[in-house]
């Protein structure tokens, strides 16, 4: 077991975190005249009917509500409820794991790179130290050796994106256990295109290691990107820091409401059709005589190679399709990425890098 209590800012571990009105008086009966709110409640309660049942929003958002929305989502992970953190988009997660565990000016997080830009960034916003390390060019691989070899006495992070956006690999479990067996530091595993992958997740290594932390979202698979639910999941101990750590009411009624009613859908269907549009157009992008290399893929995007990509870009845009210029990026030089989308708006795509072509 790794002493996991050290790793924490000693500010945070000594922190009284504020206890909200809804901490503090749970119920929903009787007149509320705690919480500093309107009496009256505003009148967008009709939302609540899309949502499958009314919710006042004059009122902070209620601790049963948040409740439910964990339990559901806990269930449906397979973790318990305690190991599970919402927060506003896994942004707020990996945010939280500046705020808890790196003293600014003086720790440093390493990290993958190419990878999501918000390791960095919440790097520079916290002032902490940020060592990309490059995965190994055209493979992708994950560089286990040069990763630890960044590591020293002030690193108390390491980002691993798994299916790593914008390369769009997923990584062994074999080899992140690595990681977070040899690392005595917080690995964060994030996790955000998991349900697109064909090969397994970590998400069971935080049974096994109290220094994995696993993100996932409902922004990708779930189709839930306008709402903004995150996900943490660890142990117990550092769950609740996160949730000490983060703003009270982190995420509003209507977003919990709706979060709960979507959460009933069965999203494989959709999912399944995502991946066969994504192995489709995997297959069918390398006959294109600008396309050089479609990189494999076990995300809702695909990586692709081609001769002059601000011209096809630019051509795209002409064309109505908006797709990410990557080719600044160093290891994804002469890349755009491109997001799967459904079966007709992948068919305007291949019809207009043709038209781009002729
Ligand atoms: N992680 C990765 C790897 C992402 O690509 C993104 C968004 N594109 C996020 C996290 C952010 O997700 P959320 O919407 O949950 O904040």
């Amino acid at each position: 077991m790794k002493d996991i209590k050290r790793l924490v800012r000693a500010n945070i571990a000594a922190l009284t975190p504020y206890s909200t009105a809804r901490d503090e008086y749970k119920g929903s009966l009787g007149i509320l005249l705690d919480a500093n709110e309107n009496p009256y409640d505003a009148p967008y309660s009709d939302k609540g009917s899309q949502a499958g049942g009314a919710y006042v929003i004059n009122r902070y958002p209620s601790t049963s509500l948040k409740e439910a929305v964990r339990g559901k989502v806990a269930a449906l992970k397979g973790v318990a409820p305690q190991r599970l953190f919402l927060g506003n988009g896994s942004d707020e997660a990996i945010d939280l794991c500046y705020r808890v565990f790196c003293e600014p000016g003086r720790d440093n997080a390493v990290m993958i790179a190419p990878s999501y830009g918000m390791y960095s960034v919440c790097a520079d916003i916290n002032n902490v130290g940020c060592r990309m390390v490059l995965l190994e060019p055209e493979t992708f691989a994950l560089p286990v050796e040069r990763l630890l070899a960044q590591v020293d006495a002030n690193t108390k992070l390491m980002f691993i994106c798994s299916p790593n956006n914008p390369t769009g690999n997923a990584f062994d479990v074999a080899d992140i256990e690595l990681l977070a067996d040899a690392f005595d530091g917080i690995l964060v595993v994030d996790e955000a295109y998991v349900d697109f992958s064909s090969k397994p997740g970590v998400l069971p290594l935080i049974e096994k290691y109290d220094n994995v932390i696993v993100l996932q979202t409902l922004s990708k698979a779930w189709g839930l990107a306008g709402l903004r639910i995150g996900l943490a999941m660890s142990n117990p101990y550092i769950i609740s820091l996160f949730r000490q750590v983060k703003y009270p009411y982190n995420i509003g009624t209507d977003t919990l409401a709706l979060a709960l009613d979507r959460l009933k859908a069965d999203i494989t269907p959709q999912v399944e059709e995502i991946i066969s549009e994504r192995d489709r157009l995997a297959e069918l992008l390398p006959a294109y005589k600008c396309v050089r290399k479609v990189y494999p893929s076990d995300a809702n995007f695909l990586l692709v190679k081609v001769d002059d990509p601000r011209g096809l870009y630019n051509a795209l845009i002409e064309g109505g399709l908006i797709v990410r210029d990557r080719s600044s990026v160093a290891l994804c030089e002469g890349c755009l990425r491109i997001t799967i989308g459904t079966p007709s708006e992948n068919e305007k795509l291949l019809k207009a890098i043709e038209t781009y072509e002729s």
